[in-house]
């Protein structure tokens, strides 16, 4: 039986090619996601890496496949330099807002979990601390000693990459070009054999302020960033994964250095398929969380930009294309949702004539076709346009939309979303009056009320400013 989503390509980071998609399992999908490092709210940037990860999940889902999808919470480990330098991002948390690192990682899950609903992005089915799991990190780092892939170095476990010679093939980059990364860690790590060997373990020699700790053959102390994944992956998902995702941060040195571990651990080929997103960057560069404006989807709410404007922003460009993120920009696109929203809503309350099975057929084929092709989904967007725009009853729009709706997720028939959209719309009316009565415009005043309420929203001129009312 051939499967719908062998039809499936997906540009693998290893290969540096578009592949043919398939899964070790028939029909099931083992993929993991790095997750997030909970010491600050994620900004947009992240966000948009979990929105790709979201549509390919969905995606496969909507082929065909069962997808078992796995995510950790890094809570310990990650340094402010991708590699094992810096301070620890959990500790730089607790210092600037004066809590423990534990109600640090509680409170920015919270919020993580958040935007994600939000955003529509549906939870894994796993998702898991890095701290709880430190006996799995332990036990793969033993059995790494005893084959000769890691040392102990100066009170820290260390992996020795020379051991490992496809070290350099996901990155693509010669180990002399990837050192001017890791040049900080040459000075001030000399007990390492190579510079570009990185932390398994760290013992109190290290940070000794760090909170989070634990015993272990080798100490006190705490496990390195990478192996949190290596372990969380190994213990859930076995011992053989499909799809590895991130972003393409996560390339160098984080998801090298979990492929050497995990391969020399496993003694066997770990991931096949390595799918990375693009960055969203602002008009000065990568957006970051140290740097300029921190742009949250919180901040976004509070200036009139529903979640979900956000997400369709992101589903207009290609994951693996650079994203700008500009004002104007998403200001097209607050538009854009507005009115697919008004079209959507429309076909929803009027669902009449009959259900058209081959025109059915016909959409949810080019959709697919647009999913299988390395997840286009500027090209599933339009197809989704291409129904609004069709001579097809509104009972088979409304089919449509339902379906694609479950990979998209932009809320598109559902009735509160129109509410929200509905406010937003009297508001920039409203403000729009209000500019235009300043201006002397009257007549220009007059008609923005006149239209509302022809709309059946009435407006009412008081001490607090306008208000409205519906007539239902
Ligand atoms: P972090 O919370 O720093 O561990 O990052 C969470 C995820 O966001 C990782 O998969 C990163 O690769 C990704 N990421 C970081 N910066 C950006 C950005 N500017 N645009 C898109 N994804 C990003
Ligand atoms: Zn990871």
């Amino acid at each position: 039986m051939r499967l719908e989503g062998d039809r499936m390509k997906l540009y693998n980071t290893l290969t540096k090619k578009v592949e043919d998609f398939s899964t070790n399992e028939k029909g099931i999908v083992a993929m993991y996601t790095c997750g997030p490092t909970v010491y600050h709210f994620a900004h947009i940037g992240n966000l948009r890496t979990y929105i790709f990860e979201d549509i390919l999940q969905k995606s496969l889902e909507y082929l065909g496949y069962e997808v078992k999808r796995v995510m950790n919470i890094t809570d310990v480990g990650h340094m402010t330099s991708d590699g094992d330098t810096g301070e620890d991002k959990m500790q730089k948390g607790a210092e600037r807002e004066h809590k423990t690192v534990y109600e640090i990682a509680d409170f920015y899950t919270k919020a993580f979990m958040n935007d994600i609903d939000k955003l529509n992005i549906k939870l894994p089915g796993i998702v898991e601390k890095a701290s709880d799991h430190i006996d799995t990190y332990i036990e793969m780092i033993q059995k790494l000693l005893e084959k000769d892939y890691a040392y102990q170095a100066g009170g820290n476990i260390y992996f020795d990459v020379s051991k490992f010679p496809n070290y350099y093939e996901l990155s693509g980059k010669s180990g002399e070009d990837l050192l001017v990364g890791v040049r900080e860690d040459v000075e001030e790590d000399k007990s390492k054999r190579n510079p570009a060997d990185f932390g398994l373990w760290f013992t109190l020699s290290k940070f000794e302020n760090q909170v989070m700790q634990w015993d272990s053959p080798w100490g006190r102390g705490y496990p390195g960033w990478h192996i949190e994944c290596s372990g969380i992956s190994y213990k859930y998902l076995g011992e053989y994964l499909d799809i590895h995702c991130g972003g393409v941060d996560n390339i160098f040195p984080h998801h090298t250095n979990e492929i050497a571990q995990s391969e020399s651990f496993l003694g066997h080929k770990w991931c096949n398929y390595w799918c990375h997103g693009e960055h969203l960057n602002d008009n000065t560069g990568k957006m970051s969380k140290s740097k300029g404006e921190f742009l949250t989807l919180s901040l976004l709410e509070s200036k009139g930009y529903e979640p979900l404007v956000y997400r369709l922003f992101c589903l207009n460009s290609h994951y693996r294309s650079q994203l700008v993120f500009s004002y104007e920009a998403i200001d097209a696109t607050k538009n854009a949702y507005q009115k697919l929203l008004g079209r959507t809503a429309f076909i929803r309350d009027n669902r009449f004539g009959e259900k058209e099975l081959d025109k059915i057929e016909k959409y949810e084929m080019e959709f697919k076709r647009a999913l299988e092709n390395d997840l286009n989904t500027a090209n599933a967007l339009t197809t989704l346009y291409d129904v609004l725009k069709s001579d097809c009853t509104n009972e088979t729009k409304f089919c449509l939309i339902e379906s694609f709706d479950r990979v998209l997720s932009l809320g598109l028939l559902k009735e509160e979303k129109l509410e929200y959209e509905l406010e937003q719309y009297i508001e920039t009316q409203i403000q729009k009056r209000n500019e235009a009565k300043k201006q002397k415009q009257y007549e220009l005043a007059d008609k923005i009320r006149s239209e509302l309420l022809e709309k059946g929203i009435e407006l009412k001129d008081g001490r607090e400013g306008t208000t409205y009312t519906i007539k239902k």
